[in-house]
């Protein structure tokens, strides 16, 4: 892998495209800096080493094709300078000859940060032409940016080629990619994935991928609805996609081909309205009453789902278990996040990827339990389904 880890880049400008698309609370400050304070391995790396740093980023998704205050990097700038204890540069254009002294003249370990990327139309087009302007800031380049690998834009892919001898997997992306090959190829079995979340159409690419390694798949969250009344139950008001019902029958019919053991919770608390103050009541079965919907898995289920995967030599987990976000659904989400820890501690190696389930773990305070958390949401999910992410590509081409 050509990672930065065995080079000296002192005195090198170098170019690095970063995942800083944190989120911003009312008042504009950030809210969350795990994003900011992930890169940070990488960038101090490259300070130490004496390289004149220059980042490009993201920030959200600016449609009018120019400036945008709502978008601007400026306040990331100001929060990089006080953790580096150093003045960031930030620069308000990307492209001509202000941007490019201001490069040059940057000090060995000095950092600059570019303005938002996607206020040029052509970042997420890809465009040749603006990738090769770009590349001329830099005399090496690095991609860090995992969050943002399955996109094919011009600074997380295009530029590549114009350093077909200089680029360089960051930290964070080196630590992804190895983490992740190991999970699809040198993983120990059993292997058990508990899949969750919403809904089932934005999982099926995964699941269909699953099913060629996995020895368990687990199911969980409302998508199990729709596997539900693909078997014939009621759903009751269950979040449903009834045009995926073919879908769910075709996967469990080719576990079964396969010899996988794919499982639904059997029992569920379910709730007479989608918040806090709704009444719930406990379902020993697979049938949800008129007028119900299902809320979170059961505990007859959380008892047998915590046994496989306490069995398991590989775990991966995708998906919330209930609608962990309000408190008394969040029971079998927080069991399935001790389990997979206590697994990980019996020596299983455990993966956790997805927005909503990262926010799982973290509350569950399990998060420093597991062995590898991604922090790419949906570039893991796209990795996982068997798809090779531009972004590393363009790197190892
Ligand atoms: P991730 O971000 O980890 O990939 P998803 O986005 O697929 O996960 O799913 C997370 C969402 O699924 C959460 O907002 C959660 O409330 C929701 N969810 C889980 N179980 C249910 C359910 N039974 N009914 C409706 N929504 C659910
Ligand atoms: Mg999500």
């Amino acid at each position: 892998m050509k990672t930065i880890k065995d080079i000296n880049f002192k005195g090198k400008r170098v170019l690095v495209r970063v995942d800083f698309n944190v989120p911003f609370d009312k008042q504009g400050n950030i809210s969350d800096d795990t994003r900011i304070m992930e890169a940070m391995p990488t960038i101090n790396k490259l300070v130490s080493d004496g390289a004149k740093v220059i980042l490009m980023a993201h920030l959200g998704r600016p449609k009018k094709g120019g400036f945008e205050a709502e978008f601007t990097l400026k306040p990331v700038a100001e929060y990089l300078s006080k953790i580096l204890k150093q003045e960031v540069v930030f620069t308000q254009s990307l492209l001509g000859e202000e941007v490019t002294l201001l490069a040059n003249n940057l000090k060995e370990g000095q950092v600059m940060l570019l303005e938002n990327i996607r206020f040029y139309p052509q970042e997420t087009k890809g465009d040749e032409a603006f990738a090769k302007q770009l590349s001329l800031l830099g005399d090496a380049y690095v991609n860090d940016a995992f969050g943002a690998a399955h996109r094919e834009h011009a600074s997380t892919a295009t530029i590549a080629k114009f350093f077909p001898r200089d680029k360089y997997f960051g930290l964070l992306m080196e630590n992804e990619v190895s983490n992740l090959n190991k999970l699809m190829n040198k993983y120990e079995k059993p292997f058990t994935a508990v899949i969750g979340g919403s809904k089932i159409s934005s999982k099926i690419g995964i699941l269909e991928s699953l099913l060629n390694i996995v020895d368990n798949l687990v199911i969980g969250g409302g998508m199990r609805y729709t596997f539900y009344k693909a078997l014939g139950h009621n759903v009751g008001n269950s979040i449903c996609e009834d045009d995926k019902i073919s879908e769910a029958k075709s996967l469990m019919q080719k576990a079964k081909e396969k010899g996988i053991k794919l499982y639904l919770p059997e029992d569920s608390i379910v709730a007479d309205d989608f918040s806090e103050n709704a009444n719930t009541q406990y379902v020993p079965s697979m049938d949800i009453p008129e007028g119900w919907e299902g809320m979170d898995i059961g505990e007859k289920s959380v008892k047998t789902y915590c046994e496989v995967v306490l069995g398991s030599k590989t775990i991966l987990w995708n998906g919330p278990m209930g609608v962990f976000e309000i408190k008394k659904f969040a029971e079998g989400t927080m069991q399935i996040a001790k389990a997979v820890a206590e697994a990980t501690q019996k020596g299983a190696f455990s993966a956790i990827g997805g927005g909503d389930s990262v926010s799982a773990i973290k509350e569950s305070g399990y998060a420093d339990k597991v062995s590898y958390i991604s922090t790419g949401g949906g570039a893991m999910l796209e990795f996982l389904e068997g798809k090779r992410l531009p972004g590393i590509k363009a790197i190892e081409e």
